[in-house]
């Protein structure tokens, strides 16, 4: 067998296979809320006017295409690190590095190699359940991942203490990777004195905290879903952080997203920052300019960026809007156990549908969500929610 002949067929990628499916079913009605994209009340991609305009500009400056620098566009990870980090000390004192990604799973993956490169692990925890790439990513980078429990099927809800306990039992140096905010897929997050248990237990089990923030903006804003960050900081604890502006700037294609690391001192910053220039260079040397330069001129812009910010906190209310009508529009057809669906939060329900009533969601309906349950909220509008929720009742009937 010659060197290629030697390639297995691997599994498609569970939630864009199932993309792939959804854009060859024939039928009219059918309804995609497997992939984790906001739709507008049209259905559509959202262009957010302030990208647009800030894209005009862009276009308008006519600048040659440089490389960028290896970390990314200075002013891009300036103001993206003034988003997350706010006016924390941890900023004046110099040690946050923050690095330009290929959006939030470009941060995950190079946090990842960082944490090889200084030996950490090799054993790393995520959620269970949680984004099916995370295990993927970090197996890739060479850990072994393993879960903490979290969701609570029975209970609809977060297993708290099952949580605690598995953090509490991991050795020292796991890593753990954590949902800053909008879990997905489960739309349950911590309350803030459950993050301070967390981080207690963080800081005596000697554990590498990542967080993941893919959503920021899209639980209750943009300031209050990145208080989490604060209250790590001012813990003392030192962690890497993964950003994504893929949905909060309905920038998916563009891949923009940030890592940061935040460390002891600025002398230990320049020294983790000298090691991230090193593996990106020999990634993909450096990155793409153009979404970063969009994000980076609305938010440095006064009048962009509280257009953004409207429309941001139009995407998120909406989806409020759109659980509570789904809960009211299944209730009307005799389903009163799935309230819990408006108290999730982010662009996610973790319906508690099992598998077979996902799959004949699918079949029959052409409804389609994820195997787990996992349904994208931020899919549905006026237009086809009516249709879901009849769907659903005949699946469960
Ligand atoms: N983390 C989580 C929890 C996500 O849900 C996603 C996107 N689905 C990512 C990271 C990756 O974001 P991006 O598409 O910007 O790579």
């Amino acid at each position: 067998m010659s060197l290629f002949e030697r390639a297995e067929l691997a599994p498609a990628d569970p939630i864009l296979g199932l993309t792939e499916a959804f854009s060859v079913d024939k039928r009219a009605q059918k309804v995609n809320l497997g992939v984790g994209v906001y739709l507008d009340e049209d259905g559509r991609l959202p262009l957010m006017r302030a990208v647009q305009e800030a894209s005009e500009r862009i276009t308008q400056a006519a600048r040659p295409h440089a490389y960028q620098p290896i970390d990314g566009m200075p002013a891009y990870r300036t103001a993206v690190r003034a988003m997350v980090f706010g006016e924390s000390n941890a900023i004046s004192d110099g040690r946050v590095v923050t690095v330009q990604s290929l959006g939030g799973t470009g941060a995950l993956r190079v946090g990842g190699d960082l944490l090889r490169v200084l030996s950490a692990g090799p054993k790393l925890l995520v959620s269970n359940p949680s984004w099916e790439n995370h295990r993927a990513i970090f197996s890739r980078a060479g850990f072994e991942v393993d879960t903490y429990r979290y969701y609570d099927a029975e209970l609809k809800g977060i297993d708290f203490e099952g949580m605690i306990a598995d953090l509490d039992a991991a050795e020292a140096g796991t890593v753990v990777v954590l949902h800053a905010c909008c879990h997905n897929p489960t739309g349950y997050d911590l309350d803030a004195a459950q993050w301070d248990r967390v981080i207690e237990v963080l800081i005596r089990r000697s554990l590498v905290p990542f967080l993941d923030m893919a959503y920021q903006g899209f639980g209750s804003g943009v300031a209050e879903d990145g208080a989490v960050v604060e209250r790590f900081t001012s813990s003392g604890l030192v962690f890497l952080l993964s950003t994504s502006y893929s949905k909060s700037f309905s920038l998916y294609g563009e891949r923009v997203g940030s890592l940061s690391v935040v460390v002891e001192d600025a002398t230990v910053a320049a020294r983790v920052l000298s090691q991230l220039k090193t593996l990106i260079r020999t990634d993909y040397s450096n990155p793409p300019t153009e979404g970063a330069a969009i994000v980076s001129t609305v938010l440095l812009d006064e009048q962009l960026r509280s257009m953004w910010a409207d429309e941001l906190s139009h995407m998120r209310t909406r989806i409020q809007t759109l659980r509570t009508s789904l809960v009211a529009a299944l209730a009307e057809r005799g389903i009163d156990d799935m309230e819990f669906i408006a108290q999730q939060r982010g662009m996610f329900s973790y319906s508690g549908l099992p598998r077979e009533q996902m799959v004949a969601l699918r079949s029959e309906f052409g409804v389609y969500g994820l195997d787990s349950g996992r349904i994208c909220v931020a899919a549905l509008n006026d237009s086809n929610l009516g249709y879901v929720a009849d769907a659903i009742a005949s699946v469960r009937a």
